[in-house]
């Protein structure tokens, strides 16, 4: 019963949260105040209501149309809403409930929705960096732009939370293991910014550990994207990947920590087939925006880290291997880029 509630109150916070999510996809890439003014029909500028502006209810009610002037408006609205409620509700499942993480005092009688508060408050905090990736998608999706304001905000709320949340927090410091040979408990921030830690850092559960486990994913983040879309482009001779691809990365890894980041984005190759498939298949048309890959890759590479970073682990912290990889990587990257280019086919001539 207890967990009823629980998850009927996480489903109504979601579709709230993906109202306000709507209000910012709408304003923040024209550079509009998000808090003032109140919501307009963007057909004939009315106020809305209140009772017009229920997330979800309202778009059945009103069948889509505005109150006043009877002008459709579109489903993305009621689609957004719909995603944050079951986006919210799949990650309180699988981490206040399921706990995949393996974070602490979750006993027994954890079922019955005696969830601790800790995991109530990572739970939060994976879901705000989830807001973040559904405006920064659906903004990508729209104009293929990412507004710079919601990553560099996304930034600065994740070095904070670094901060505040240093690994292994909330797991106990009694008896943690910091060697990277064996198994590493997860944090709300999943590891540490290396291993061993190092000593300027003074040990695990501080704020410099937590501070470099931020910043450092956070660099990692921006730069790989960086680095990669250079070499590409470089290789085929166009733009290969956006800037706003490398500010979300920036984001997810001041949230998550530089390890990752850099799994999330290999791995995001397999959203992009998909979506690339639909697109094709549905649209005919083939550019193809990459930040809802990266943001789909990136929460669920956080939610799998348990046994993907397992299985990661001696790769991640073992230094002269990631500089062999970083730097085979990056050549075979660039030959690949330098083939596709061959092979294209020249731009058929503009009649
Ligand atoms: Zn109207």
């Amino acid at each position: 019963m207890a967990l009823a509630i629980f998850v009927i109150f996480v489903f109504v916070t979601g579709a709230s949260v993906g109202s306000f999510l709507n209000v910012s996809i709408a304003r923040l890439p024209l550079e509009k105040s998000l808090l003032w003014p109140n919501s307009r029909c963007g057909a004939c500028l009315q106020s809305i209501h209140w009772y017009d502006n229920l997330p979800l209810i309202s778009y059945f009610i009103l069948r889509g149309r505005c109150r006043t002037c009877r002008q459709h408006y579109s489903i993305t609205y009621f689609l957004v809403e719909l995603g944050t409620a079951l986006g919210f509700v799949a990650l309180f499942w699988l981490e206040a409930v399921q706990n995949v993480h393996g974070w602490p005092g979750h006993g027994a009688f954890s079922r019955l929705g005696n969830i601790p508060g800790t995991s109530w408050f990572g739970f939060a905090w994976h879901a705000l960096l989830f807001s973040f990736l559904i405006v920064a998608s659906v903004c990508d999706l729209r104009s293929r732009e990412i507004p710079l304001h919601l990553t560099l905000t996304g930034t600065a709320i994740g070095l904070i939370g670094s901060v505040l949340m240093p690994w292994p927090w909330p797991q106990s410091l009694d008896g943690i293991n910091t060697n990277p040979a064996l198994p590493l408990r997860q944090g709300v921030y999943p590891w540490p910014v290396w291993l061993p830690i190092p000593a300027w850092c003074d040990g695990p559960g501080t704020w410099q550990t937590g501070l470099a486990t931020g910043l450092i994913g956070a660099l990692v983040g921006t730069f790989l994207l960086r680095a990669i879309g250079f070499l590409f482009s470089k290789g085929l001779g166009k733009e290969a990947l956006g800037l706003g691809d490398a500010d979300l990365m920036m984001m997810a890894g001041s949230f998550l920590g530089w390890q990752i980041v850099v799994v999330a984005f290999f791995l995001s190759v397999f959203p992009a087939l998909l979506f690339g498939i639909i697109q094709l298949v549905v649209r005919k048309d083939n550019s193809l925006p990459f930040g809802p890959s990266l943001s789909l890759s990136v929460m669920a590479t956080c939610l799998a880290w348990q046994p993907i970073g397992n299985a990661a682990r001696p790769y991640l912290f073992a230094g002269e291997m990631l500089i062999y990889a970083a730097v085979g990587g990056a050549g075979l990257l660039f030959v690949m880029a330098f083939l596709l280019k061959l092979m294209r086919r020249p731009e058929e001539p503009q009649p």
